[in-house]
């Protein structure tokens, strides 16, 4: 077992180096658009701040090249004061004698925001001068920053190669969720796949094919499994190297008796004419975009009748309103299942969220990358140097 901070003793006093993912939207003002990747830091934040801990926070904003004032920091501490009055600091270095001075002068139970990672070269490459700096600012390290603990990088890998440590209470939620879910999971379990494409999302269909009953296929990616049927697929979307490997999921699904569903109408763009069309139409000059209104029944039927349900990439091209209809019922339908749901990606998150049903929805899973290894069944480097105890 991977210690959380529950299990950390002596923490009072102590410098404890906390990396969270605060990679978040900002407005050319500086304003936060949405903050929901703070909040869900907060609980542990909280946790050992009422330890007593001498608290440094840091994170990564953006994908700067050097110092941008767009990403920096500092409104992410200002957010922060907001539910720690007068215990949050803020300093504009990552390292160096102005951070050293910063810690010398925090107290237990203070909080020490540092400057955005990627301002200083070697984060992102985990290089040992960037996790030297680091070991030198703390004692212990925690690391609560699920949306890039599928990366090695200096502040979730390096340091914690070297230091005491612990996961937060976010990253222990997310590795739980899915742990149970895929070990023991309720029946039926229904899996929905879609998005843009199938490239990177073939292991994670392989991974669910030995515990789920159903699995529903739209989006993009369903056109490589149609075409894998022999059905045309016209111009929309389609891996054509991919079509093979589709092949053997759904040649294995009929072995082992799983239900894969495909669709079986569409709502399709020709020459900037949106139609609904029923296969084998789509051809030519057609690009679907969205499961029609008779798949969109059929998924609906299916979902409801689940007692577990995982859900990832949207199944139509939903930032259009014109090919949100699919995503949307379907977003609807999970939300009023009953049963225990699961959903992963960033644009699935964003679907759900827009289709209004994101509070119905019992783990939203918001770590993008991180999200789908976990539903690849995959072991995610970050958590894999968290001391076992
Ligand atoms: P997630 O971020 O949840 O993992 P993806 O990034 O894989 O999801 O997929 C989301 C993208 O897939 C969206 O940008 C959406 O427009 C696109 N998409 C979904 N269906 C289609 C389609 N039929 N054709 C083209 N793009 C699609
Ligand atoms: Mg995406």
């Amino acid at each position: 077992m991977k210690r959380t901070i529950r299990e950390l003793n002596d923490i009072k006093g102590k410098r404890v180096l906390l990396r969270c993912d605060f990679n978040v939207p900002l407005d050319n003002w500086g304003d936060i658009q949405n903050a929901n990747r703070i909040d869900a830091a907060l609980p542990t934040i909280k946790y050992l701040v009422e330890k007593g801990a001498k608290l440094i926070v840091c994170s990564h904003l953006g994908r700067p090249k050097g110092y941008d004032k767009f990403l920096s920091l500092f409104p992410v501490a200002v957010y922060l004061m907001k539910s720690f009055p007068n215990k949050v600091k803020f300093c504009s270095k990552v390292f160096g004698p102005e951070v050293d001075l910063a810690i010398s002068k925090l107290r237990d139970g203070e909080i020490l925001m540092l400057e955005n990672l990627r301002f200083v070269k070697g984060e992102e490459e985990n290089s040992p001068t960037f996790v030297k700096e680091l070991c030198k600012i703390c004692d212990i390290y925690v690391d609560d920053a699920f949306g890039v603990a599928h990366r090695k990088q200096a502040s979730n890998y390096g340091v914690a190669l070297k230091k005491p440590n612990a996961m937060g209470f976010l990253i222990e939620k997310e590795l739980e969720v899915f742990d149970k879910a895929f070990k023991n999971p309720a029946h039926p379990f229904v899996a929905i796949f879609g998005g843009a494409k199938v490239d990177d999302k073939l292991n994670l269909i392989s991974n669910v094919l030995g515990m789920a009953d159903v699995i529903l296929i739209g989006g993009g990616m369903a056109y490589t499994f149609l075409q894998a049927e022999g059905v045309s697929v016209g111009n929309s979307i389609c891996s054509h190297e991919l079509v093979n490997d589709a092949k053997t999921i759904l040649e294995k699904a009929k072995e082992k008796g799983i239900k894969v569903l495909l669709p079986v109408d569409h709502i399709a763009e020709c020459n900037g004419k949106v139609k609904t069309v029923r296969q084998p139409e789509i051809e030519g000059e057609f690009v679907g975009f969205d499961i029609g209104p008779k798949t969109t029944k059929m998924f609906q039927s299916e979902i409801l009748k689940a007692k577990q349900i995982i859900w990832n990439g949207p199944l139509g091209k939903y930032e259009d309103k014109r090919f949100r209809k699919g995503t949307e019922k379907v977003a609807k339908a999970v939300a009023n299942s009953g049963a225990y749901s699961i959903v992963g990606g960033g644009d699935s998150v964003s679907a759900v969220q827009e289709a209004g049903v994101a509070d119905r929805i019992n783990h939203l899973s918001t770590g993008g990358g991180a999200s789908l290894k976990l539903m690849e069944g995959k072991i995610l480097p970050a958590v894999e140097v968290i001391d076992s105890i």
